[in-house]
């Protein structure tokens, strides 16, 4: 089923959904599934699997000498979406980025992924590739999530980049998009920002996933000037417990967010990042209550991988 079928179907219910990451190259999925397995009995409606783009390292080679080369340290998005979809028979939506793929590797992967039954996808644009300083799109490829927004559309109604294509097969997939409570940091302001967003809603996006926030206010905010500049579809939130002290710098500087008075404070008081473990439960699980109270679609826990923190909130809400 579709993101927005699973919603649908619910009817006023929220859901649960994560989002994991592929593993880092060279490793077997063991760890996804010891972390995925005791969050499958609370029936999350959806998983999201992460895409990690390129990147180019320098590597040593002979006399001192060092050579560039371009590698991807967790590959395999589409297989371990279509691995856990099998596993788990639960939905899987894998994340498409615009960065480092042309127009063709865009189709190449949704024919892809249509093929092997997966029919929502979470479309973005991406961050600047590791090393550099702005994102440059691929010269054949879209420089904004809008433009994989569409180039998806026009698949649905059997629209290929070979207009010559005899008979063509359209594809049925549903799609989302990111969407920023406290504004993209790229942006000159929130307002524009969010005219962006409401662009790719125009191209056909059916449903969004926020960015993480710590103060539900900014998401309630974010929800009620979507709504007032006509934005109608979906907005579910996305979520992540805090771990570490060290995300107190981290996160603001990472994903461009305000983390509230009162956390920061308790993390101060904290003795170790155990202690910063457990009040980052404590808090997203109060966070949780009240965002399921107001009748969010889903609650989408990002899990990084881990997801003992994610199963103590989880319990108490599902
Ligand atoms: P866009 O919507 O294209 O926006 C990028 C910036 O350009 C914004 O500032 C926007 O306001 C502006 N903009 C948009 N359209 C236009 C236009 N037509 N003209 C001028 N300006 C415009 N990254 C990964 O690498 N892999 C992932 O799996 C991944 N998953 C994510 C999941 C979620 C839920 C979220 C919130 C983010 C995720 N990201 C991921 C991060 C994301 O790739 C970055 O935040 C990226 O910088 C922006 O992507 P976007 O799709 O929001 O871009």
């Amino acid at each position: 089923m579709k993101v927005t079928e699973h919603i649908e179907k619910a009817k006023g219910q929220t859901l649960l959904s994560l989002e994991i990451l592929p593993p880092l190259k060279g490793q077997d999925m063991k760890d996804i599934i010891t972390n995925l397995n005791p969050l499958m009995e609370y029936n999350p409606a959806f998983v999201d699997v992460t895409y990690h783009r390129e990147e180019t390292i320098l590597e040593e080679v002979e006399n001192g000498m060092f050579r560039k080369r371009t590698v991807r340290k967790r590959p395999s998005t589409i297989a371990i979406s279509t691995a856990i979809q099998h596993k788990y028979n639960v939905d899987s939506v894998p994340h498409l980025l615009a960065g480092g793929f042309t127009k063709e590797e865009t189709e190449n992967a949704l024919i892809e992924m249509d093929f092997l039954g997966i029919n929502s996808v979470l479309a973005l644009r991406g961050d600047a590739a590791p090393g550099e300083k702005y994102f440059t799109a691929d010269k054949e490829g879209h420089a904004y999530a809008d433009g994989i927004v569409s180039q998806i559309k026009d698949l649905n109604d059997g629209k290929y980049l070979d207009s010559n294509i005899v008979n063509p097969h359209s594809t049925n997939f549903c799609v989302g998009v990111a969407g920023y409570p406290e504004k993209h940091f790229e942006s000159p302001n929130y307002k524009e920002d969010l005219e962006f967003l409401k662009a790719k809603v125009d191209a056909g996006a059916d449903y969004i996933v926020t960015q993480m926030f710590f103060d539900n206010q900014k998401y309630f905010k974010f929800v009620e000037d979507c709504r007032a500049i006509g934005i109608e579809i979906p907005i579910i939130p996305g979520l992540k417990p805090l771990s570490t002290k060290r995300q107190l710098r981290l996160l603001p500087h990472m994903f461009s967010l305000d983390l509230p008075c009162d956390l920061v404070r308790e993390v101060h008081k904290c003795k170790d990042n155990k202690a910063v473990r457990q009040l980052g439960v404590e808090w997203l699980t109060q966070q949780s209550k009240e965002l399921k109270e107001a009748g969010v679609p889903s609650l989408h826990y990002y899990t990084m991988g881990k997801s003992d923190n994610i199963q103590k909130i989880v319990k108490e809400l599902f």
